[in-house]
């Protein structure tokens, strides 16, 4: 009777949860799913890791219609293949790529200060002030699931010397952008003078503003903010207060400036789009803000489906990131207008500038923090599901609703 070498190339991944499995190949994308408890037999003897991913199968197990179809999808699909024996007695061998990962314990303040630790940060945001004269209703909660102005009665402002000793202390680090919100960030009086510190760093700087804030009297400042790789990032909420919004548009009209549209319905999409059309805005985004009862709506707007899964496809490169990082919000620290440094503003505090330098609140953020290293594969229910290191990482999203399977998979 022939015998067989049944191989999964090194480039497809065999995600085996409970009694599923999912094959995944990296390079096309494909997916080969089952609930068979043959095939889920197959994937394990697959995955054993002496296996390498290839065992040898005889003739006869290709008489079972349940294997020999799903091998031909597997070949069909470029994901494996079989090989008679007889063109290699001895088992071939092949090298699946593996994650190397550095245990927690090689972390110490020693090995990892200086410029090592700062490779780590990608991107900044700074609460500069937290004072505003606008009274918006959900001035709290949408800072929580986006970037996004908010005030306090507890008046304060970061002064801008912690700033600049922020700035220069992450000299040879890879940041790529530096956030800039408030409050109303032109009632930060220093403004002008932080503008030209930042201008002086090659990263991006993204002012977010909201648009009730923007008035005639500050068109000077606006046009300092967003040149010199400065860019104006223009906040409205709904209900819109169509004067000022104009005006806000009249006001920039020069600059170019991205408008981010945050909406709870459909009504305010077709709005936002009527918006868009009347004033001819190319540079927009349309975020979906969570209102605690707009469950409908956000599940058509934000939960993921097979099809985005599979549409998204990430590449080996990807899924070995995501099984030791969040991609989302690695490399991101928050410092509040107190002073408090956050890796999202909904985890802990991982230290406060009057107190830790940005060495320290990296630190504690990659050793105990609850952000950067926020997995889905560690969440329920998403532990238990074969597509955990496809679907998109954890978010503010996950956290504001307090659930991880923000899917219409696992309901
Ligand atoms: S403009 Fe921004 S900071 Fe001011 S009240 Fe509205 S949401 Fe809050
Ligand atoms: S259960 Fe979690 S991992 Fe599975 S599809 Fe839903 S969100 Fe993604």
């Amino acid at each position: 009777m022939q015998k067989y070498w049944f191989y999964i190339e090194p480039y497809t991944c065999i995600f085996v949860k409970q009694k599923e499995v999912l094959f995944y190949n990296t390079l096309n994308g494909e997916h080969l799913h089952s609930k068979n408890e043959k095939i889920l037999k197959l994937a394990k003897a697959l995955k054993k890791t002496d296996n390498l991913m290839i065992i040898g199968m005889s003739e006869s197990a290709f008489t079972d219609s349940t294997i020999s179809d799903f091998i031909k999808k597997i070949r069909d699909s470029f994901s494996g293949d079989i090989l008679e024996q007889k063109w290699s007695i001895n088992k071939p061998i092949q090298f699946p790529p593996v994650l190397k990962i550095r245990k927690e314990s090689g972390y110490t303040k020693e090995s990892w200060y200086g410029e090592k630790i700062l490779t780590n940060l990608r991107e900044l945001t700074f609460y500069i002030n937290n004072s505003c004269s606008q009274n918006c209703k959900k001035c709290q909660f949408y800072s929580k699931q986006f970037i996004f102005c908010k005030k306090s009665k507890y008046r304060n402002s970061l002064p801008l010397k912690n700033v600049e000793k922020i700035l220069m202390e992450i000299q040879g680090s890879f940041l790529s952008c530096v956030n800039i919100t408030g409050g109303d960030i032109f009632k930060y009086q220093e403004l002008y003078k932080l503008s030209q510190i930042l201008k002086k760093y090659p990263f991006k700087k993204n002012y977010h503003i909201n648009y009730l804030n923007i008035k005639r009297s500050n068109k000077n400042m606006l046009k300092i903010l967003g040149s010199d790789n400065g860019s104006i990032k223009l906040l409205v909420h709904f209900p819109i207060n169509n004067r000022d919004l104009y005006q806000a548009f009249r006001v920039l009209n020069d600059y170019n400036i991205n408008v981010v549209f945050v909406v709870e319905n459909e009504r305010e999409i077709d709005e936002t789009e009527e918006i868009v059309i009347k004033n001819g805005l190319k540079d927009y985004r349309i975020i979906p803000y969570y209102s605690g009862n707009n469950s409908t709506f956000f599940a058509k707007s934000i939960f993921v489906s097979l099809d985005d899964i599979k549409e998204a496809s990430p590449n080996q490169k990807e899924i070995f990131s995501r099984m030791v990082l969040n991609p989302v919000e690695f490399g991101k620290i928050v410092v509040l207008s107190n002073g408090d440094c956050h890796a999202n503003i909904n985890t802990p505090r991982i230290g406060n500038i009057y107190r830790n330098n940005i060495y320290d609140v990296l630190f504690k953020e990659l050793i105990k923090g609850q952000s950067w290293r926020k997995r889905r594969q560690f969440q329920t229910p998403c532990r238990n599901c074969v597509y955990n290191l496809l679907c998109p990482p954890i978010t503010s999203y996950e956290r504001v609703i307090g659930k991880a399977n923000l899917c219409h998979i696992i309901e």
